[in-house]
Formats: C-alpha cells, structure tokens, sequence
C-alpha cells in the first residue's frame, strides 16, 4: 500500500486540489459559494468547470456524470464523454453550464405524480458543498435533482434544505444565548454500516437472493448467532484481504473509512467511517454501500445489504451518529468540563428530546421500509418505539438544572459534590444502552433505527428540520426575554414536563416498555403503512412547510413512493416464492418420495419379510409437506392475481395484510420440508451452507 495520507482523497476534486488549481479569485469566489448558499455565476462556473476536466484528465478520466439520489434510495447517473468534435478530429470539453446544470431524461423515476410524464423534464444541478471524485474513469458531479417546476425528486434537495433551515435557526439560538461569534451550524454524520458476506457461487443459486436481496426460504443451521463467537472475532483472510481493499478504494474517494469489524451474525460485519458534514456524509454512505457490493464481487462474495437477509440470525442496520458543531469548531452536544452549568449544552439535548417527542412519527417514518419491518422490535433491534436514553447521570443533571439548581451558591457546592458524578457519567455513557433506538452517546446522538440498505438522507432530513423547529421556538424565547439563564432554565423545566416521556433508560427489548411507552402516550407504528399514514398529518406538512422543506405536494407524493415502493417489493418476494415453490422446491419434495419409493421396492426385492416403515413414516410426512406446499403456493398465486389496482395505500395494507401471512405460512412448510430432504435433492443452498461458507 502506498502512503495512505497521499492516497487519501487523491481521485477527489477537494480543497487542496481546488487551492492549487484554480485561479485564486475563482478559489475564493467558490469557497464563498460554499459558505454562504448563493447561487453560482456562468463565468465562475466555466473556470471551474475547465480546471476540473484538466484534472480529471490527468486521472485517465474521458467522462462525467451527474450522480445523484432518486427517490428509489439508490444513486443513478448517466455517463457523458468529454469529446466534441473538433475539425475532423475532437477536443474534450467541459462547460460551466454541463457543471451545474444536467438534464437526465427521468421519467422513470419514482415521482409519486408530481411530473406527469409528458413533460418528463428533471433536472440535477451540482451540490458544490459535496466534493466531485473519479471512479471508473468517470467524474461523478454529485447532484440535486428535481422537477421543472423545482419540486424535489430525490432525497439530496431536502437534506440541503434541511442543513439550511438547521443553520438558520441554530445561529439564531446561540446568539440569544450570547455566543456572538458563530457565524455557521453543520450537522454532522457519521454511519456505521452492517452487511453479510456469502460466497457469490451459493448467492447465484439463490433465486430469493438474486430477486430480493434476501432469503425467503431456509430453515435455521444448527449454529447460529449464540455463543457470540464471531462478534468482534478474528476476520477470515478471504474478508480481510476485502476490507482492506474497500478501505483504499474509499480512501482514495475521501470517504475516512475507520473501523472494520466482524457483528452478531456469522458473516455479518460493519464499516464505520469518521463522521463529516451530513450531505457529504450520505453521498459517501451510497458510495460505500455501491464499493461493498462491487467489491466483494471481485473477491468472489456478495454483500447483502438488506436488513433481514437471514432469518433466526440478526438482521443488519445502520447506525446514524448526528451532532451539530459551529463554525468555530465546537461540538454543541459536547458538555464540556462543566456540562451541569453549560445551559447551552443542556438545552441542545432539550431540543432533540423535544423535536424526538413531537415528531416520533416522522422519524417512525424515514426508517420504514418492507425490509426494516422485518427487524424493528425483533429483539435484535430497536422496537418501533421511538424514545432516547440520555442516561440517569445525565437525565439528574438535566433535573437539577431545570430546577435553577447550581445558580445559589449553596445549590452549587451541592452540584459541585455531583460534579465528581461525572466520570461516573461518562462511564455510564460508554457502557451504552444498546436497546435504545435514540441513545446519547457522550457528545452525539446515535439514531439506531435506520435499515442497511436505506439512504441516511431522510432521517437526517426530519432530524435537521425537527431539531430547526424547536431550536427556533427557544431562540424566539429567549431573545425576547430580559434574564437569558432564568428563561433557559423554564425551558429546560417545560421540555421535561412535556417531553420527559420520551426519556427511557431501560431495556427497550423488553414487553414491558411495549406497555409502558403505550400508558406514556408514545406512538408504536408496528409497520411501515402504519407509519406511512403520518405523513401528511396536519403537524407535519405544517413543519415542513414552515421551514421550506417539502411543499404538501411534495409529501403527498412522497407518501405515494412509500406506499409503492412497499408494495412493490413485498409483491416481487410473494412471486418469487410461489415460483420457488413450483419450480425447485415441490420438485424436490417429488424427488424425495420417489427415493423413498425406490428404496421400498429395493427392500422388497431383497427380501419380502423386510419392514418398510421408516420409508412409510417419512413418505407420509413429505407428501404431507408437499400437499401443504402446493395449496399454500395456489393460495399465494390467487392473492397476488387479486391484487388490488387501487390506490397505492390500498396495495400496500393488502400487501401487509394478505400477502405477508401468507407468505410465512408457505414459508413455514417449506422450512420443514427441507429438514426432512436428502441434502443432495435440496434444490439450493442451505442457511449453513450461506452463513459459513467464506
Ligand atoms: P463506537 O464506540 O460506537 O465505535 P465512536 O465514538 O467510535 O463510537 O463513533 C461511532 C461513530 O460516530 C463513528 O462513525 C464516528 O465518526 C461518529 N461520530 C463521532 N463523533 C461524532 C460527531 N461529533 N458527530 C457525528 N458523528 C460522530
Ligand atoms: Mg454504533
């Protein structure tokens, strides 16, 4: 490996390229862009424009490409060739105009009927704040995308105005708290990713895999995930030589992958990068997810990305860290030295306690997904329950605070004998709570919920605006009040009356919370259509509106998608498992009874006095396996002829209510189908087979 610190970034359009490259006005002039949002200028964006064709040429590159994030949570991008002719030969040229402006012909795309096809016009325009990078020989342009009339069609454009609103009202609320000298507030990410790894000779033979990226048959190996022997254990050479790959093609693109470990499940794994700005962070979580796949390919694996791939062994999630850091660098979830008196401090975590509160449908709603429902509340992941833990160290400190505690001189001598409560809090805080689906983690929150395979984007985006909201109401407070730590102290007391019910510290796994959360009042949104009906609650397209984000149009046709896409992807796991079913698995089952017949009849030749019980017993078992095959298969065939070609909520609750069961009930016969058959007749690879297999 060559020198990492030269390798890393070096196939990336970044600062340092851009200072040594471009013309220093036009440096300055961009960086300003960056900072402040203003549009770019067509002079500004030819010499830009130039500079980087001249470098991506130096890299081998002949063409660029628009990359950008569709509603279908996935990247697209079309490639464009440098080469205009030139004479009877050609030149490679690169406008300003082909830089921040693209025209892909998107009407493929999931729109939710905001662009009606005949005038399928979408357009991407370049995020200057998200670096361009190679690959492939290609220059990716990371992009917005959205409709002629300028509704967002992806999931960028509301991220970026998500970032904006955050910005805005962040400022505002750190001056009313006299921080005179921030002048910006990011958000910032980082997104821990758990994947599977399977051999890609036994993926291939797995119809269910290849068409839905996740098993929909296969009965459990005899080891699984409990003696916890593969977390964190000794990496296979095979994976190792991976990881090391997948890091260097990730450092050369900027991405900081850090750590690499082995999960719960045998050939599950995680990737955490270091955390960064949030849009960059979600372009580089869609590189990372695109590189695993690619990767592990090269390396004769595959990687699945879904969140349930495997039944009876942990699914996969990703783990979404967020905080906010200003301007001048600090981290607003930091505490400090003294967090018990750091006001600002405490009411940052009052301000996500009650954006959480307010908007735990909106939260609910960005992680779900068909896929995620198989994981959510399976005791290996956060229920469906939204709630933080802050920890009891903490939530004390925040109680004592509230209470105006700390502002007397004898309060204080009090708090300074909890003081020393401190490393006891930070132990606390490392000792996470890993059940909580919103946890605090010392100075960062950590939003637990999100599927694997799903883009950060929307729940960054409800975060940023959820938290907007709430950080402007307490700005609007406090600048309208004479006693700033009096007035903060209030509102720290309010939020806790309001919202402590979202505070929970124990084991969110557990049946008991499921009551508790309910006598609480909290939401628990089982499924995603359940989810998805929130969406365009009145609340909800009132914050969004309010702070720019989505238009109701907008949500509608979000909504739309969601219901869609959830339909979509249950209809195609039902078709492939009644396909299974017919063309491999009921065969199989014939093959088995005619083996056994065989084997009577070979007992019969042999010797007529010989019993053929066991082949009775296991024949009688099988054929009864196989009849239940074939009627649970009719009534899965018949419900998906019947599918219902209403509206696209109506599909998804049939596809929730009709088609899952029935799904599982097939699913079931099968499974004990294939514990029953020889393993030479069994028409794909195992759970053992697929789990061990690298
Ligand atoms: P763990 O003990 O879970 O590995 P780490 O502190 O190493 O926790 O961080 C886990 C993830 O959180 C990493 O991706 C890291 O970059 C990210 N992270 C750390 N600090 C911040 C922050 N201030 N903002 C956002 N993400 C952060
Ligand atoms: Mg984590």
């Amino acid at each position: 490996m060559s020198n990492i610190p030269e390798l890393f970034g070096s196939l990336v359009f970044n600062d340092t390229v851009q200072q040594k490259r471009l013309p220093h006005d036009t440096y300055r002039r961009l960086r300003q862009i960056v900072a402040s949002g203003e549009p770019l200028t067509p002079d500004v964006a030819d010499v830009i424009a130039n500079v980087m064709k001249a470098w991506a040429l130096d890299h081998g590159v002949t063409h660029f490409t628009h990359w950008f994030q569709p509603m279908t949570g996935i990247t697209a991008e079309k490639h464009d060739s440098f080469l205009t002719p030139a004479g009877d030969g050609v030149i490679m040229e690169f406008s300003g105009r082909e830089l921040i402006k693209g025209e892909p012909d998107a009407s493929s795309f999931p729109s939710g009927g905001l662009r009606a096809t005949f005038e399928a016009r979408g357009y991407t325009a370049w995020d200057p704040t998200s670096p361009a990078f190679i690959k492939d020989d290609c220059l990716y342009i990371p992009t917005a995308f959205c409709s002629y009339t300028g509704e967002a069609l992806d999931k960028k454009t509301p991220l970026l105005r998500s970032m904006h609103a955050l910005n805005r009202e962040a400022v505002r609320f750190l001056r009313a708290m006299g921080w005179a000298d921030v002048t910006a507030v990011t958000p910032t990410v980082g997104a821990e990713q758990e994947y599977f790894l399977i051999p890609k000779e036994l993926y291939e033979q797995r119809r269910d895999l290849r068409y839905t990226g996740r098993t929909l048959f296969g009965a459990m190996a005899p080891k699984g995930q409990e003696l916890d022997d593969h977390y964190f254990g000794t990496i296979k050479p095979r994976v190792m030589a991976y990881m090391k790959e997948l890091d260097e093609e990730l450092w050369r693109r900027g991405v900081m992958a850090k750590t690499e470990h082995n999960e719960v499940a045998p050939a599950q794994h995680e990737l955490a990068p270091f955390f960064t700005t949030t849009n960059i962070a979600a372009d580089g979580n869609q590189l990372t997810m695109e590189l695993m796949q690619r990767l592990a390919q090269k390396h004769g694996m595959v990687c699945l990305l879904a969140e349930k791939p495997f039944a009876g062994v942990n699914g996969s999630g990703k783990h979404n860290n967020w905080s906010l850091v200003t301007d001048t660098g600090r981290n607003l979830l930091d505490g400090g030295s003294d967090p018990a008196n750091n006001l600002t401090y405490l009411l940052m975590l009052a301000a996500v306690m009650t954006a959480v509160d307010e908007y735990q449908a909106l939260l609910r709603i960005t992680v779900a997904t068909a896929g995620n429902d198989h994981r959510l509340g399976a005791s290996e992941a956060p229920p469906a329950i939204l709630s933080i833990f802050l920890g009891e160290a903490l939530q004390n400190t925040l109680m004592q605070a509230a209470c105006g505690e700390g502002s007397t001189a004898a309060a204080r001598r009090e708090l300074e004998m909890r003081v020393p409560v401190m490393p006891h809090l930070r132990q606390d805080d490392s000792d996470r709570n890993r059940t909580s689906p919103f946890a605090f983690t010392g100075n960062k929150f950590e939003f637990r919920m999100l599927g694997s395979s799903q883009s950060i984007s929307d729940p960054n985006t409800v975060l940023n605006t959820a938290v907007a909201e709430v950080l402007g109401r307490f700005a609007d407070r406090l600048e309208q009040s004479g006693d700033r730590d009096a007035e903060a102290r209030s509102l720290l007391q309010e939020t806790l009356e309001q919202h402590g019910r979202i505070l929970f510290n124990g084991d969110g796994y557990s049946e008991e919370w499921q009551r508790e959360a309910e006598r609480r009042g909290l939401l628990n949104l089982r499924t995603a259509p359940e989810a998805f009906a929130h969406l365009t609650e009145e609340k909800n397209v009132a914050l969004f509106a309010k702070h720019g984000i989505f238009t109701a149009a907008e949500l509608e046709s979000r909504q739309e998608i969601h219901y869609e896409t959830y339909a979509k992807c249950i209809r195609i796991e039902a078709a492939t498992m009644a396909e299974m079913v017919r063309r491999q698995i009921l065969p199989a089952g014939q093959a088995a009874l005619r083996e056994l017949g065989q084997t009577s009849r070979a007992k019969q030749e042999i010797s007529p006095l010989l019993s053929c019980k066991a082949e009775e017993l296991l024949g009688t078992q099988v054929a009864n396996y196989n009849d239940m095959l074939l009627a649970g298969c009719t009534v899965l065939e018949n419900l998906l002829r019947d599918f219902p070609s209403g509206t696209e909520e109506q599909k998804a609750l049939y596809a929730r209510d009709r088609l899952l069961p029935a799904m599982n009930e097939l699913r079931q016969a099968a499974d004990a189908l294939e514990q029953m058959c020889p393993a030479h007749l069994w028409p794909m690879p195992t759970y053992g087979e697929l789990l061990y297999g690298v």
